[in-house]
């Protein structure tokens, strides 16, 4: 039977964290749920920044020790083996966005090499995560997604980004690391899909090793699965899915309007809950084909989650079924899993303190936006202060 109010286990949720980390995570959040302070934070944050206000020790102190590992890789060490000795895994996630130069895709590959050799023999780290435009231009992404023919340069230019994935996926199949490609706007993820398929079907014959990303706000995304499904049992691969919600829902729904096509995602919330959790219900009918790494904030598509294991007879430690929240989120969720006896990974973004701003602001923003995440995280930290206290 699962317990359903596993998740208010606010000792296990928080045992890694001092009082005092916990009193800044309180005061962390408290600040990030007021939308003009987000606002002034990020303006004022970036001015400083450009301008080289010696700001960055505070930002790290404060806001950058909560969300990501560190600097570098090594500078992460100390947060994997914490995290690990609770049973918790990690996924270094470098978050050095918005690059579009040649050498700058090279230097992204050499990263994610360099991290999966870091890998070797680190049992807290099984899995090594990357985003398809960190290895090449949107664009390019784009015209292959609208069909558009390449010229010859470009031709050359796609074919340097194969080569970056194979390059990725062929180092992991030897190292044994499992790969999760990101998903991302739906207008250039098509020439995504196609080649994490091609990289399925060439790394993942016996285990499963490269994991593309379901998008399950995207109301089409489970047909694509079961197509999917089809072509490798045909080809005889096995299909990893990272399955998320979603992330550019605004951005996804003005690009629609704006340009006249109908939208691509789910009409409602509950829609998008509803398109997530029976796809879950088909991998977890179907593990022996599909590997499924559950990305996810959200407690009762945990729950079902694990319900749905129970029920299909699936152990907690089934290296085909996967938990992940990301860093300095939902470790009510993380750590009452691991201590049961799942699999779970924490994203840890790490980078340079003015490189990864872009992705904390994004982290701020969404969590003034996602609706009671944030109120949820304060509930969760007052009531552990209560008791720390009783
Ligand atoms: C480990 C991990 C990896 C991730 N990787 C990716 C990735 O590769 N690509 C990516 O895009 N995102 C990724 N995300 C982010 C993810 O897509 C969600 O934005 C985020 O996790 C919030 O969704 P949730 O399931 O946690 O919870 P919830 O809070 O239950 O769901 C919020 C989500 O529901 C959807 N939603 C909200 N309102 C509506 C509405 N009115 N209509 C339709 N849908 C709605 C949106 O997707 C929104 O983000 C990742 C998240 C995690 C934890």
């Amino acid at each position: 039977m699962i317990n359903r109010s596993l998740f208010e286990d606010t000792r296990t949720a928080f045992t890694l964290k001092s009082d005092s980390e916990l009193e800044r995570a309180y005061f962390l959040f408290k600040m990030i749920s007021s939308e003009p302070l987000v606002r002034i934070g990020t303006v004022a944050t970036n001015f400083a920044l450009k301008a080289h206000l010696p700001v960055e020790k505070l930002i790290r102190a404060t806001v950058f020790d909560h969300f990501c590992g560190g600097v570098s890789e090594e500078d992460c060490l100390p947060v994997i083996d914490k995290l690990y000795t609770e049973g918790v895994s990690s996924v270094l996630d470098y978050s050095v966005e918005g690059k579009a130069q040649e050498n700058q895709f090279d230097n992204a590959l050499e990263k994610i090499l360099k991290i999966i050799h870091f890998c070797d023999d680190r049992e807290a780290m099984p899995i090594v995560v990357f985003k398809p435009s960190g290895f090449g231009r949107f664009l390019l992404y784009q015209k292959k997604t609208e069909g558009v023919e390449l010229t010859i340069e470009e031709e050359a230019e796609w074919q340097r980004i194969v080569n970056r994935f194979d390059k990725v996926c062929k180092l992991a199949k030897e190292k044994d690391v499992e790969v999760l490609i990101d998903g991302e706007e739906s207008w250039m993820q098509d020439a995504a899909d196609d080649l994490v398929e091609e990289m399925m079907c060439r790394y993942n014959k016996e285990v499963t090793i490269v994991y593309n990303t379901l998008q399950l706000y995207r109301w089409d995304r489970l047909k694509y699965l079961k197509d999917l499904h089809q072509r490798a049992e045909g080809k005889g691969f096995k299909i990893g899915m990272k399955i998320v919600r979603g992330a550019y829902m605004e951005k996804e729904r003005e690009r629609a309007i704006e340009k006249g096509y109908e939208s691509p995602i789910c009409e409602n919330k509950k829609t998008t809950d509803d398109n997530f959790n029976d796809t879950l219900n088909y991998i977890l009918n179907n593990l022996n084909d599909i590997s499924v790494f559950i990305g996810t904030h959200n407690e009762a598509s945990c729950l079902l989650a694990m319900e749905l294991m129970e029920v299909n007879n699936i152990s907690k430690e089934d290296n085909n079924v996967w938990f992940g929240q990301l860093y300095g989120m939902s470790d009510h969720i993380s750590f009452n899993l691991a201590a049961q006896g799942y699999n779970v990974a924490k994203y840890i973004p790490f980078g340079p303190v003015k490189d990864v701003m872009p992705y904390l602001i994004r982290r701020a923003e969404e969590n003034t936006s996602v609706a009671g995440q944030t109120s949820r995280e304060l509930t969760l930290l007052k009531a552990e202060r209560l008791r720390r206290k009783l």
